[in-house]
């Protein structure tokens, strides 16, 4: 079956053609700046990108010369749109509603946009996607996929904060988590790769990107997360700030004379490897610039790896033990100071690193010595082949 996955934002669109049979890629790209002008990229496997600057000033635009590019009699993946037997959209909150994927419908667009409150910037955008795919390809089944719905096996220990319970009853602050679908993804991967028992493990997922989260999944099940009622929290990431003292928000205000909005917009934006290095957010220029001596960056890379192993020790206090410490996205899967530097921190539980393997970049590799009590691991993720797999068992 043909699977177009589509991971929809504000102003960009994700694309993927995806035989499910096979798994492999056909053809995947993105549409850019909607909305402003427009710009397709395309790439048909096997192929160079295509990159065509196209009028698009709404998604309805951008969709249709993603169904243009991929019917393209020379260049297209395939001859006819009715190839498409399924749509996979990533959505990125499904509040309490959904524990798992779910097939489109009215009913389900209706629960969706009940939790858009929760992600106005993102769910808006999801929902957009959806329509205009059930407008250009009528009839063709449609399946959403959210980030927040592996998390939802959180008992409430976990996911409640120390604030008001009418917080919660009232306003669903709690926390839902997200990278849901990286992270069941890895989990499982990690799980089969090591040879673990699926019904006696414990495996903390360290998704380490732009926006990075550890998750704790015992038995397959997550039992706690970082990231919280937003992407905001937990471990230290490209521009956002992760945990901080919340009484710092006031007192930074009234000395830098913001208001809410703009401190939010500090800490989402301007914070994390960005702020305390004030020179990138990528790690690959921090890392350059921290090798040239710069002291900011040093530090910030420094920060980085202690966040993360502190919520790694603090998982395994949490599930009472670890069986594998596995690691994935950008950072995770490309760079070996990080994540030596990590384990370093963790030597108590028996993790010794295999300096040959941690050198390896982007492939599946155990990454601790044969010895090592736990393991550590890398395993790229994929969230488009996830949402691929959820869209054809819900269609099938
Ligand atoms: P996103 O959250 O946007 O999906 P990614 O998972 O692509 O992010 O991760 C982006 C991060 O991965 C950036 O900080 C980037 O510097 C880092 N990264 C990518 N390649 C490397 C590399 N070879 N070495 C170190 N870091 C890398």
């Amino acid at each position: 079956m043909k699977v177009l996955v589509i991971n929809c934002g504000s102003s960009s669109l994700k694309y993927q053609l995806i035989d499910s049979d096979t798994e492999a890629v056909l053809a995947k790209g993105l549409c850019e700046r909607i909305g402003i002008d427009g710009r397709l990229v395309y790439q048909k496997a096997g192929c160079d990108k295509e990159i065509t600057d196209a009028p698009m000033p709404t998604h309805k635009e951008g969709i249709q010369l993603v169904l243009d590019a991929l019917t393209n009699e020379k260049t297209g993946a395939i001859k006819e749109l009715s190839e498409v037997e399924a749509i996979g959209h990533r959505v990125v909150h499904g509040g309490e509603e959904f524990a798992s994927s779910a097939v489109i419908t009215d009913e389900m667009i209706a629960a969706v946009e009940a939790c858009n409150e929760l992600a106005p910037l993102h769910n808006p955008a999801n929902l957009i996607g959806i329509r205009v795919c059930a407008d250009l390809m009528p009839g063709v089944p449609q399946v959403g996929v959210f980030d927040t719905a592996f998390h939802q096996t959180m008992p409430k220990k976990a996911f409640l904060y120390g604030l008001p319970i009418e917080y919660y009853k009232n306003y669903k602050v709690r926390r839902y988590g997200f990278h849901g679908t990286s992270h069941s993804f890895v989990s499982k991967r990690a799980v089969e790769f090591l040879g673990l028992d699926k019904e006696n493990s414990k495996v903390i997922v360290c998704h380490l990107g732009n926006g990075s989260s550890i998750s704790a999944v015992v038995n397959g099940k997550c039992v706690d997360t970082t990231m919280g009622l937003t992407p905001l929290e937990g471990v230290v990431m490209g521009t956002r700030s992760g945990n901080i003292d919340p009484a710092i928000m006031e007192y930074v205000a009234k000395k830098e004379g913001l208001d809410l909005a703009g401190i939010t917009n500090v800490l989402n934006k301007k914070s994390g490897l960005q702020g305390l290095s004030g020179v990138s957010s990528d790690m690959r220029d921090l890392e350059a610039a921290a090798a040239a001596g710069n002291e900011d960056a040093k530090n910030a890379v420094e920060v980085l790896c202690y966040s993360i192993a502190k919520f790694v020790g603090g998982y395994v206090a949490a599930m009472n033990g670890v069986d594998a410490i596995v690691f994935t996205a950008g950072i995770g899967e490309n760079d070996g100071f990080v994540r030596e530097t990590v384990c370093s921190y963790l030597g108590y539980l028996g993790i010794e690193i295999d300096k040959d393997a941690n050198g390896k970049r982007g492939e599946e590799v155990v990454i601790s010595t044969p010895d090592s009590k736990v393991k550590a691991v890398v395993i790229p993720t994929n969230e488009e082949l996830a949402i691929c797999r959820d869209t054809v068992a819900l269609v099938k």
